[in-house]
């Protein structure tokens, strides 16, 4: 394994489980110290203890404006700086148009969205200090379009629009912000998926199975690291071919 984050401070968000666990071991075992945020502290004591580094796990819905920036100030005092975030931290709630409810358009657009801003904006003044930072966002092939998903996918592709104008913004600080695309990945939160659901999305799969959160992990872990020094605003799509159009079966 490589070496590329040796003592970088890593936070990352729903890093309790799925993809966000991956990527906190990926980071870790590249030398970063870690702070792990998620809504459920519960399962961030376990993840902790398989780290190669030092980690120090925070409770926090990142859809909380005061909680995120209380879990910045956090790491900022344990390690006296953030050099990577990683906004992981997602939700689905799926249904076609007509039964998608308020609830779980607001719910959705609240963590994809407003969640990544707010961590952004809690680690801005930290990065603009020691001008240099890392921010990878994690989107979803599903921002293209997505039948069932359109709360999910405007999350998501707001996400995409919050990343490439940031990547403007913060460039002059040395700040870049790029964002993952993950396609179908086999994680707790596609398993909650209805089964009929599921086989439907492996029928549109390229590569005809899912990826593994670790495919995701390694893009992350690059795009943190100095060998992503010049790309910025930036979505690569990990995703086994999927976001290059539609299978013909
Ligand atoms: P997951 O298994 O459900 O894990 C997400 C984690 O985030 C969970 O531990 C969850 O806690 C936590 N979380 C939820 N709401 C939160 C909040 N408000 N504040 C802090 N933490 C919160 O999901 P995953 O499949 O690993 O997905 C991770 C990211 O990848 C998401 O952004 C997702 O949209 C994206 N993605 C996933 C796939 C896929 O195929 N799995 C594909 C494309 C994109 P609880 O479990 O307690 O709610």
């Amino acid at each position: 394994m490589l070496n590329r984050l040796q003592d970088k401070i890593a936070v990352v968000t729903g890093a309790g489980q799925g993809i966000g666990a991956a990527i906190a071991k990926r980071l870790s075992s590249e030398g970063a110290k870690l702070v792990l945020v998620d809504i459920n502290e519960d399962c961030l004591k376990d993840i902790s203890g398989k780290l190669d580094t030092e980690a120090l796990c925070v409770a926090a819905d990142v859809s909380n404006k005061d909680q995120v920036f209380a879990m910045i100030a956090q790491a900022k005092d344990t390690f006296g700086t953030v050099d990577i975030l990683v906004n992981n931290a997602g939700i689905i709630r799926d249904g076609f148009l007509a039964k998608l409810s308020e609830d779980d358009w607001e719910k959705v657009i609240d963590v994809n969205l407003k969640g990544p801003f707010l961590c952004c904006q809690a680690v801005f003044d930290i990065m603009k200090a020691q001008n240099s930072g890392k921010i990878v966002n994690i989107v979803s092939r599903s921002w293209l379009g997505n039948i069932g998903q359109a709360n999910y996918s405007a999350s998501k592709g707001g996400l995409v629009s919050l990343t490439r104008t940031l990547a403007l913004e913060l460039a002059r600080f040395q700040i870049n912000v790029n964002a993952v695309a993950p396609g179908l990945i086999g994680t707790p939160m596609t398993k909650s998926m209805p089964e009929e659901a599921l086989a439907r999305l492996l029928r549109m799969q390229p590569t005809g199975k899912m990826g593994s959160v670790n495919d995701i992990a390694a893009a992350v872990c690059f795009l943190s690291s100095g060998d992503a020094q010049f790309i910025n605003g930036q979505v690569i799509h990990v995703d086994g071919g999927k976001s290059c159009g539609l299978l013909s079966l």
